[in-house]
């Protein structure tokens, strides 16, 4: 995934006109991995961190959204055990606080072995060398400084926001949502719709568009929005979450005290334990001091950066989502080691964003890369689309009746794979080891040649023989040149 820059930097002597020669604000997934690998070629490395480290992947992002996920794939357990209700919940986030907390510990380990300097601080810019830190006012003169302070949940502005809930506050409620509504159909909003609906609350999804995980490729779309509604959770399209407002009655001022009353722009009324509103993240540029250093932003507030995560001041680089390129936590990560590399380790290389493999952690789960069926015909003359449903073996025996789809995109005059979209149970590990071939030009005859792994799903991705259908633009007569059945 990545290739040599053209100019590569040399590593600077170091300056005794600075305290230090890196300091990364934020411990999150970009800003550690930064830190640690500029103090392994020996420069002097402060991180301000001004929560936890391990930021939101760790604390209140992917890996307790996972540990959740695993919780609610065990409805069927929890069924038969007379235990079960909402004493779950408490246990299971008993547990996920103890996993973060060792998480956090090895972070601390790591930093600590790399002689990187961590701060419980948060830290703003002075200017384009001076980091002051805000729990003692310290001032911290830096060659280079590196802003990996990630991104917030967005909210928009309606009557009775405070009432809602977001991410950060999700893994942590203390009792269990019997009703759920959540504002948003992007990736949170889907994974945490499956994961409570799977761990028994009533959950309804008003999504502004026509259908949900709008970027997706429309076949997934539609395949995890018929999953979910097929499953009873409630899908309530071309609306919006207007106002929330405590229920007449309700007691207590805080969150899971009382009953929500919630409004849509289109009049539906609906009732809520919990509000969850996943509209986005914005980056965190807010009193930075962006604009004492010089530093550019966008509208949405993040960060510009070049290729090679560098601002238009020279000596102040960016990663991760507070430049809102790909908000991934493998990317981030990336983003941080080819700039340490690059700035401090005299090996310089870029972070190539083509073909980056991503899930929805929803049940079954999405996995998807490369071009979706709509961006492929837009950009190639003739596409080739394989595409098949089935029920998996396990189904068969659960009497569950939901189907899975894979869907291959394909170049026909090159046969190369342009995209790969699966819906089906661990679609998120066949899509990391895909990604793979994808990356390295393979076609779909590569693919077909593959001997399968039996009984398994994956194995229908390497038993397609013919293109369910050919898209050409230019055969003017038809878009559509074939057809087999679907
Ligand atoms: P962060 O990890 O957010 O780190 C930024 C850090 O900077 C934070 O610790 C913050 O406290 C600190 N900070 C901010 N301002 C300051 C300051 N002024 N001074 C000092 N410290 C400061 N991605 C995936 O790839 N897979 C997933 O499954 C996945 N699931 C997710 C689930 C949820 C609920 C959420 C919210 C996100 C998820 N993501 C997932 C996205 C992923 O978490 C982010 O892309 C990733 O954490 C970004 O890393 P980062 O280093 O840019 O920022
Ligand atoms: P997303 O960008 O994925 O989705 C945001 C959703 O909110 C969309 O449905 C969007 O609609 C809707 N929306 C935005 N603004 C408004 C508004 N004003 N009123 C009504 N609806 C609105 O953001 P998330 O918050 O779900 O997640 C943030 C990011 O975190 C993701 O984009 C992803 O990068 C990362 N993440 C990754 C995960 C993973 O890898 N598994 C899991 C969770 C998060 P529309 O589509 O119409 O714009």
């Amino acid at each position: 995934m990545s290739r040599p820059a053209a100019d590569a930097s040399e590593s600077p002597p170091r300056d005794p006109e600075f305290d230090v020669d890196l300091f990364v604000i934020g411990g999150g997934s970009g800003g550690v991995r930064a830190a640690r690998v500029a103090a392994g070629y020996g420069a002097r490395v402060m991180l301000a961190e001004e929560y936890r480290l391990g930021g939101t992947c760790v604390i209140r992002g992917c890996v307790p959204k996972k540990l959740f996920v695993y919780a609610s794939r065990f409805r069927s357990a929890f069924d038969e055990a007379t235990a079960f209700g909402w004493h779950l919940p408490p246990s299971l986030v008993a547990a996920k606080d103890r996993e973060i907390a060792r998480l956090e510990r090895l972070y601390c380990e790591g930093q600590e072995r790399a002689g990187v300097e961590v701060v419980r601080s948060r830290a703003v810019l002075d200017d384009a060398h001076t980091v002051r830190l805000i729990e003692d006012g310290r001032r911290v003169r830096a060659r280079t400084i590196l802003i990996a302070t990630g991104a917030r949940p967005e909210l928009p502005p309606f009557d009775g926001i405070e009432l809602g809930i977001t991410s950060d506050e999700v893994f942590d409620i203390k009792t269990f949502p019997k009703k759920l509504v959540i504002g948003g159909a992007g990736y949170i909003a889907m994974e945490f719709a499956g994961l409570f609906a799977a761990l028994g609350s009533d959950v309804s999804v008003v999504c502004r568009g026509s259908n949900v995980l709008r970027g997706f490729d429309e076949d997934v779309r539609q395949a995890m929005a018929g999953s979910y509604t097929n499953r009873g959770i409630k899908l309530i399209f071309c609306d919006n979450i207007c106002r929330l407002k405590r229920r007449a009655g309700a007691t207590g001022g805080g969150h899971n005290t009382g009953r929500i009353d919630v409004t849509t722009e289109q009049g539906a009324r609906l009732v809520a334990d919990e509000v969850l509103l996943a509209f986005g993240r914005a980056p965190n540029t807010g009193s930075l001091g962006l604009d004492r250093a010089g530093v550019k932003t966008a509208a949405d507030g993040a960060i510009i950066v070049d290729a090679n995560s560098r601002t238009n001041i020279g000596n102040i680089y960016a990663v991760g989502d507070v430049s809102n390129q790909f908000n991934l936590t493998p990317v981030a990560i990336r983003e941080g080691h080819a700039f340490a590399d690059t700035v401090f380790g005299n090996n310089a290389w870029q972070v190539d964003y083509s073909n980056i493999p991503t899930a929805v952690f929803s049940s079954p789960e999405i996995g998807t890369v490369g071009l979706t069926e709509l961006e492929a015909r837009a950009q190639y003359g003739a596409v080739d689309i394989y595409k098949v449903r089935f029920r998996p073996l396990k189904a068969v025996v659960t009497g569950d009746c939901e189907a899975s789809l894979l869907k291959v995109v394909v170049d026909s005059e090159s046969d190369r794979i342009l995209g790969i979209h699966i819906f089906a149970h661990e679609a998120s590990e066949m899509i990391q080891m895909l990604a793979a071939a994808i990356g390295s030009g393979a076609t779909m005859n590569d693919l077909m040649s593959v001997m399968a792994v039996h009984p398994t799903v994956g194995e229908e991705l390497v038993a397609m023989r013919t293109p369910t259908v050919r898209y050409d633009r230019r055969d003017a007569s038809a878009a559509l040149v074939s057809s087999a059945a679907d």
